[in-house]
């Protein structure tokens, strides 16, 4: 069928949006958060040489060769080496950050290199702090903003495998989008990287994707934080141990990590009138279908649940699936964004408890339920245990498009 043209675009648009993002997730499973901060941000920009020169020191008191960064100068490690804990019990280490005041935990650096023009560091810049002031920010966070092709990839690498502590660059590209937080570098933040493919869409399109990795930033920096003590902490045994095949993060399922920053992302910039609500989300319903026509005729029966882990979801979508056949992609991100707004418009959770109630509670929860943190948040913020709402989701991918609609107030 030959669609319109404008039509034509909207998808491609929708596809590329998440091809950038299935690079970032490869980043992000590894990676942390990466902040910015408007003031810094032409300072990086011209000054992205900038070394620990600026940064004075002063002992942490758990480690006295460890220096802390305490002009939290930008795209510079908070910490020269990971802080030993402050406390340990039960097979938790705990840590308390010295970034952690008012103005360490707020900071925001967009770290740009030659060929960021100044227009794509305003649009970085409004999106970050537009997620900030929403979602809440618990870290300081650095962002590198890069142009492939023109930017000293030398530099950039070098300054941002300082922030993650890591011998291995990431893979650049024009379309790099990508942020998280892991327990091995939170002590420098939240971390993140961005390229120019990202900030050439349209205002809204490129604001709804960097929205989105601020997204993971938020909810992987709530699987740490514990709000009563104001500390963060971990089981590394959980983090780590993945000879389990049906390891699930401390986050979550897939499928909600990456359709809940969708989701959110596309329900912020459509409240602010960069984004056409109902466009987007019966984009989301209409790719989510027709993954689940076009397996079908392989018998391939499409679960939610084919999506909670990356390792599935690289078989589902292989030729290592079971009827030799691969499926269409990227189901995580679409029927995971319709899977949130199908729960919001059956009334069972409000946007708050699954954008901020559900990350909030996850550290405290899988503190009491080893394993299984993200099943008691669920079933607490989401109105439904999520084996039910398996069951139940499935189902209502099944039915027809014109009930679809309706149930989700699309028509
Ligand atoms: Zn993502």
């Amino acid at each position: 069928m030959k669609l319109p043209f404008c039509l034509q675009t909207f998808i491609y648009i929708i596809f590329f949006v998440m091809l950038s993002c299935s690079v970032e997730d490869d980043n992000s499973s590894s990676n942390d958060v990466q902040t910015t901060e408007p003031e810094d941000v032409q300072n990086n920009s011209s000054n992205s040489d900038n070394s620990n020169d600026n940064s004075s020191s002063q002992n942490n008191n758990s480690q006295s060769t460890i220096e802390f960064n305490s002009n939290l100068t930008c795209n510079t490690p908070m910490y020269s080496d990971m802080p030993d804990p402050n406390s340990e019990e039960n097979n938790y280490k705990y840590f308390s950050y010295l970034w952690q005041t008012e103005e360490g935990k707020s900071k925001i650096c967009l770290n740009s290199y030659t060929g960021v023009p100044e227009e794509a560091i305003t649009l970085i810049n409004e999106a970050l702090f537009d997620a900030s002031n929403r979602l809440g920010q618990l870290l300081p966070i650095n962002i590198t903003a890069y142009y492939n092709g023109i930017s000293d990839l030398d530099l950039v690498m070098n300054n941002w495998k300082a922030l993650k502590m890591t011998p291995e660059g990431f893979d650049p590209s024009d379309f790099t989008a990508a942020a998280g937080v892991d327990f091995s570098n939170i002590h420098n933040g939240g971390q993140g990287e961005i390229s120019q493919g990202i900030w050439e869409y349209s205002e809204g399109v490129s604001k709804k994707i960097i929205y989105h990795e601020y997204f993971h930033i938020h909810q992987n920096s709530h699987t740490f934080y514990f709000e009563d003590t104001n500390n963060f902490g971990w089981n590394e045994n959980r983090i780590t141990d993945k000879s389990t095949s049906d390891y699930i993060p401390l986050v979550g399922p897939v499928w909600l990590e990456e359709g809940g920053a969708d989701f959110a992302a596309v329900t912020f910039y459509s409240e602010n009138n960069l984004l056409d609500y109902n466009s987007f989300f019966t984009e989301l319903l209409d790719q989510a279908r027709e993954v689940i026509t076009d397996a079908k005729t392989r018998e391939d029966i499409v679960r939610l649940e084919d999506y909670n882990t990356g390792d599935n979801i690289r078989r589902f979508e292989s030729s290592e699936n079971p009827t030799g056949t691969s499926r269409k992609f990227a189901y995580q991100y679409s029927a995971g964004a319709i899977a949130h707004l199908y729960i919001l418009k059956t009334g069972r959770a409000t946007l708050d408890n699954m954008i901020i109630d559900y990350y909030k509670n996850l550290a405290e929860l899988e503190r009491e339920h080893y394993g299984e943190g993200y099943k008691y948040s669920f079933e607490s913020s989401f109105g439904i245990s999520i084996q039910e709402f398996y069951l139940e989701f499935d189902e209502f991918m099944l039915k027809s498009r014109d009930e679809q609609l309706t149930i989700l107030e699309l028509n």
